[in-house]
């Protein structure tokens, strides 16, 4: 998670005197990079995904799980193999450390490339992370993919039990303990109530379900949590005495308390980071091939976020109940909100943590006046400076508004460092706006090219779904690029459809504003694109593809709600009310179309297919959302009691039916269709077996590439003179996507 530098992080009353000076840094570092890297061509596609896991301690006699705080100690052992390398070689997998101490985030140990192939090697690398980490738990631990442990904040939910209150968070649920040791995450956290002025404050709404109590004190349920039902050691004469309350800062939040505890709510209150940035999510970062497509990427999977945030809904339950939304975005802009009660009236609109305010991109197809609609503030000094440094004024813009955040973490080794060449005080503001996209310029470091990171997705139970969903992503953003795609609709409406995306089964329930025609040309569909391989491809499309061109630029507005299921598997002319009338072709058929038109190999097709049918069927509402699938496993337990209510062990019950699912000893049809049968395969894995695919890959059939473009892989991947020379030798027969 971001950047983690090392040092001593100044408190938030120290940074003060040098806020100013890390953003004026920070915007010249960003205009070194831009000048060294705006003219940069040619780079090949490059891609990877982010997948964080949860370790759970298991106590089968009392069927309880709980957070296992082992994350760092795990982390050290996953990384050994990754220190002990040679210069120069890499691994098959990287592990890297996250907020909270029960978390750790796996990415393939090199990014996959540009060969078709390379889709396929996706489910096999997360089946090795799965591996790599369960050689390093304990008897007594498992490792899941979920994005919130369902008690989170309730009782003794953690192993170790450690007292809450920290003089980090405050935090009246969640430990210290809790918070990634690196000095980064503990002030981060302080930090961000600091600059608030008070303690976060998450709000959100219980599902309510018959018995559910329909109003409730803030207060009680937690302190009776904390006092003695759950054996926590805090009374509430302990907080307010805390040893904690020294500052005056936290002497108001104490005052909150208080407050608080007059407070009656029907929504679920949490009060510190860790609920936000202890979900875990799934990522991915794809390499453009320079500035221009970067950006435009940026704005198309922008407006596509919604979407997946839907599609990949996973998290109904948080903090003992069952809650009235389906995802955790907006739980997170909650968790890191440090703006201050007058910026809340007067300030930026949204958290540091949020959709994206300003598309970027400076092509024809984006008409600022139209698709930029709402108030995005600027540092004016930041704005100022890229200006008068040749940076465009809507690349300015969107660094300008990056830049009305302060620096959260400021080191004090890093005031006085020669920092012309880094891009460390850049990162800092950058990497601490977690926005549905992020636009990463090269790096000075390494090789990497312009980036475009799509953040918006959630963590799935298995490989399989996590592949699918990585893979999926992968192929639109190939569309996108193939089909010049145009998916600009106002920023005002991407908004509403994150709202939109997070209701309680928005796939079936929702509908999403969408352009209607996403061709670059109203009046054709494409028959043809050129890919990096330097060869035309020519797509062939169904006929409903063809219709839709015909239908869609007749109206009168640029964009229409849509259902999930129309925008991924499209809509023919007669579905809906005449002056509505109109057809879209569906992301998965133009997916389609360009898998054929370079020419898939069949034993990629079938992969891929599965993955595509699986995709769809989701977004039918032919298979549950994870999601719904856990709303209703709860509703179907037991010991449920249609108040909303998740004790211990319906808790226990469903993460051991999500481990059986993962490790496919249970069969959810209702969930995975039978596009995923269980991980048969799964204990066969292994970094040899990953790596032998990998160079099957790069000579194999499934590769098709012009020379310059081998030419520049070879620069890239460290390909052998070798493999090389006999990749040329098969250039005409192969397949490469662009
Ligand atoms: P962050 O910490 O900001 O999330 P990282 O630089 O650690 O980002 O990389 C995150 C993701 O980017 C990983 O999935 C990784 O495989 C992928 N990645 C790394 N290098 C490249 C590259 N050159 N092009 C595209 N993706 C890359
Ligand atoms: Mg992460
Ligand atoms: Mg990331």
């Amino acid at each position: 998670m971001g950047l983690l530098s090392t040092g001593h992080p100044l408190s938030w009353k120290a940074s003060q005197p040098y806020i100013r000076e890390v953003k004026r840094k920070g915007i010249r570092q960003f205009i070194h990079v831009y000048c060294a890297t705006k003219n940069r061509k040619d780079d090949c596609l490059r891609w990877g995904d982010e997948v964080e896991y949860t370790v759970l301690h298991v106590d089968k006699s009392r069927r309880k799980m709980s957070l296992s705080l082992r994350a760092p100690e795990i982390l050290q052992e996953l990384q050994k193999q990754e220190h002990s390398q040679p210069e120069g070689s890499s691994v098959e997998v990287l592990w890297r450390p996250e907020y909270a101490n029960w978390m750790v985030e796996g990415t393939p140990g090199v990014p996959y490339r540009c060969f078709a192939g390379d889709l396929e090697l996706v489910e096999q690398n997360m089946m090795l992370r799965r591996l790599e980490i369960f050689s390093v738990l304990e008897k007594n631990e498992i490792v899941l993919s979920i994005t919130a442990f369902p008690l989170l904040g309730v009782g003794n939910f953690t192993s170790p039990t450690e007292p809450v209150l920290g003089p980090a968070s405050l935090s009246l649920y969640v430990p210290d303990a809790a918070i990634n040791p690196h000095p980064r995450f503990p002030t981060l956290t302080r930090n961000i109530r600091h600059r608030r002025g008070r303690k976060v404050d998450i709000r959100r709404p219980v599902y309510q379900d018959e018995k559910t109590d329909r109003e409730f004190p803030v207060l009680p349920r937690c302190l009776a949590h904390q006092n003695g039902c759950s054996g926590g050691t805090n009374s509430h004469h302990s907080l307010t005495n805390s040893s904690t309350t020294d500052s005056e800062i936290e002497k108001e939040d104490m005052l909150d308390l208080e407050q608080l505890a007059k407070e009656t709510t029907s929504d679920i209150y949490m009060d510190c980071m860790a609920f936000g940035m202890g979900c875990c999510c799934l990522q991915v970062t794809l390499q453009a091939k320079d500035m221009d497509e970067s950006r435009y990427l940026y704005d198309q999977l922008a407006v596509f976020a919604p979407i997946m945030l839907a599609l990949t809904g996973a998290t109904p339950i948080l903090k003992g109940y069952l809650l009235d939304t389906d995802s955790r975005w907006d739980i997170i802009c909650g968790a890191v909100d440090d703006r201050t009660l007058e910026e809340m009236r007067h300030g930026p609109r949204k958290s540091r943590y949020d959709s994206i305010d300003l598309f970027v991109s400076s092509r024809k197809e984006m008409i600022p006046e139209r698709y930029n609609d709402v108030e995005a503030l600027l540092d004016e000094d930041s704005y100022r400076m890229l200006l008068e440094n040749g940076v465009d004024e809507r690349l300015a813009k969107h660094i300008a508004h990056l830049f009305i955040r302060d620096p959260l973490v400021i080191y004090e080794e890093s005031m006085n460092a020669q920092d012309e060449h880094s891009t460390e005080h850049f990162e800092n503001i950058q990497s601490t706006n977690w926005n549905t996209v992020r636009l990463k310029p090269p790096s000075l470091e390494s090789n990497a090219g312009w980036r475009t990171e799509f953040r918006p997705m959630e963590v799935q139970f298995t490989d399989f779904e996590n592949a699918a969903f990585a893979v999926f992503t992968v192929l639109v953003s190939r569309v996108i690029i193939a089909f010049d795609l145009n998916f600009y609709i106002p920023i005002s409406l991407v908004d509403r459809n994150m709202k939109a995306a997070q209701c309680r089964d928005a796939v079936i329930q929702q509908k999403f504003y969408f352009r209607r025609n996403v061709f670059a040309d109203n009046s054709h569909v494409p028959d043809r694109f050129k890919c990096a391989c330097g060869r035309t491809h020519k797509p062939r499309f169904s006929s409903s593809v063809q219709e839709c061109c015909l239908t869609a630029c007749s109206s009168c507005s640029d964009c229409e709600p849509m259902t999930i299921d129309q925008i991924i598997n499209g809509k023919s002319v007669d579905e809906l009310h005449s002056n509505h009338n109109f057809a879209f072709p569906g992301l998965i058929s133009l997916i389609r179309g360009y898998l054929d038109a370079i020419e898939l190999p069949p034993e990629s097709s079938v992969k891929i297919g599965n993955y595509l049918d699986f995709i769809s069927a989701k977004a039918k509402g032919e298979l549950l959302t994870t999601a719904s699938w856990i709303r209703k496993f709860v509703c179907n337990h037991e010991a449920y009691r249609h108040d909303s209510v998740i004790n211990e062990l319906i808790c226990y019950d469903l993460l051991k039916a999500i481990h059986d699912i993962t490790s496919g000893k249970r069969i959810e049809s209702e969930l995975l269709g039978d596009f995923y049968q269980g991980n048969g395969e799964c204990h066969e894995i292994s970094a040899e077996m990953l790596q032998e695919m990998r160079t099957k890959v790069e000579k194999g059939p499934t590769l098709m590439a012009s020379k310059d473009i081998f030419q520049r892989l070879h620069n890239l991947a460290s390909l052998s003179d070798d493999a090389l020379v006999e990749m040329e030798g098969r250039v005409s027969s192969n397949t490469e996507y662009s």
